[in-house]
């Protein structure tokens, strides 16, 4: 296997960085501070720039309005914007490859444009209030009706006040093994007798450096007729829709940048401030934090790479998809640990003259463990990895 990235991918990553240099200004980068769902005039202006250089969209197809470009092309694109302050992460996650793979031309026609362009904002609906872990074990139903489904059932923490859709997993047959009798519906939250409540996270979403989706949220459903063609491929492949969704949600770039920009900003933090005589960079156990820390991020995006090119080359990933969900996450709270142990309750004021990095690392206290818990706990994906990576028995 050929390790590197090929001089055509060295070129674009240089293009890149010198776009960046001229373009991120500190307009820009105040304005990505300023977290909020408007994308400010100077970053508009840039994406303007990168949408005539072909950046935006970069891997999604062309015939619904992406560049149709390469994967590795757009981790490229993505990791140095990021790491420049920039986050312009794409989803390619559960909804979007699902509908492609899966959907009809209807659903891929209607769908992909308009999640490509922002309009439609899919909500994905699997936990429930009995428990996210045992999904097969969901209670919502939809029962057949003529031309219609009726949908009953509540969801818990997925969609936001932006969701559009809700994508939801619910029981098609009650009387089939429980895995055989679920099915995916694609349900308009506009739809009569949908419902949705936000719930307030403990990190207040109007500071800065939060996750975008620091709500989340409850949706009822009670009595909702949707069309057959709501429904996103066959009756009772629901099971399959929703584990090879997960199976990239728990992958890829921008679960890759989300659980390591953090490791950068203690790192850069660690390296460039002093606290009167005392500066971290010179404390030897300050510095074997940070090497480790770094190597640890740098084993998290070689497993990266290993997954982008096991989805180009369409290759099943089974055990390797719960390992990058388990080590990312961690990684993440490490870092944020790492900084709290250094700097002891300064880490926990999120403002104030005395708040490092202006708050930044107070919020990461409340945040950062989100991430280990969304897409499957990584509890429970140490318990997939022992019995479909080791083949260890069920535990008790
Ligand atoms: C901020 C936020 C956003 C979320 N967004 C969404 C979303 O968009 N859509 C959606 O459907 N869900 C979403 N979730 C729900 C999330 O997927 C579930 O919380 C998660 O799957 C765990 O389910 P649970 O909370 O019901 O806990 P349970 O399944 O009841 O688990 C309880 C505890 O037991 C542990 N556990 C369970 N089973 C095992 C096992 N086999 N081995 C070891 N440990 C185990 C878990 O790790 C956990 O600590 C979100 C959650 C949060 C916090």
């Amino acid at each position: 296997m050929e390790f590197q990235f090929t001089p055509e991918e060295e070129a674009l990553r240089t293009a890149v960085r010198e776009f960046i240099a001229e373009h991120v200004t500190p307009e820009v980068l105040s304005e990505q501070a300023d977290e909020g769902d408007e994308v400010g005039p100077h970053t508009q202006a840039m994406l303007g720039k990168m949408v005539e250089r072909g950046w935006v969209r970069l891997g999604m197809p062309k015939e619904y309005g992406g560049q149709g470009g390469d994967l590795t092309h757009q981790f490229i694109v993505d990791e140095e914007f990021n790491r420049a302050g920039v986050f312009v992460g794409h989803n390619y996650g559960t909804g979007y490859t699902t509908i492609i793979k899966h959907g009809t031309q209807e659903q891929k026609d209607y769908f992909i444009p308009r999640m490509i362009r922002g309009e439609v904002q899919l909500g994905l609906g699997y936990t429930e209030p009995g428990g996210g872990t045992d999904l097969a074990g969901l209670k919502s139903t939809a029962v057949r009706d003529g031309d219609e489904y009726v949908i009953n059932g509540q969801k818990m923490y997925g969609g936001n006040a932006s969701t559009t859709h809700m994508y939801i997993l619910v029981r098609t047959d009650p009387d089939v093994p429980k895995h055989q009798g679920l099915s995916v519906f694609l349900v308009p939250m506009d739809a009569p007798g949908v419902t949705f409540r936000p719930l307030k996270m403990m990190k207040d979403r109007s500071r800065p450096y939060g996750y975008t989706g620091a709500w989340a949220g409850e949706s009822f459903f009670e009595d909702v007729r949707v069309p057959l063609s709501a429904r996103l491929g066959e009756e009772g492949q629901g099971w399959e829709l929703a584990t090879s969704g997960l199976a990239i949600d728990r992958i890829g770039v921008t679960r890759y940048l989300r659980c390591t920009y953090r490791t950068d900003h203690v790192i850069d933090f660690l390296k460039s401030e002093s606290f009167g005589d005392y500066a971290p960079r010179e404390d030897p156990v300050v510095r074997d934090k940070v090497a480790e820390l770094w190597t640890e991020r740098e084993v998290y995006r070689l497993m990266t790479m290993r997954s982008l090119q096991m989805v180009k080359r369409d290759i099943p990933i089974v055990h390797e998809s719960p390992a990058e969900k388990v080590w990312g996450p961690d990684h993440n709270v490490r870092a944020i640990e790492a900084i709290a142990q250094i700097l002891g309750p300064y880490t926990q004021l999120t403002e104030g003259e005395r708040a490092p990095r202006g708050g930044e690392f107070g919020d990461h206290l409340l945040m950062a463990w989100f991430v280990g818990i969304g897409h499957g706990s990584v509890h429970a994906m140490r318990d997939q990895i022992a019995r479909r990576g080791l083949g260890l028995p069920k535990g008790r």
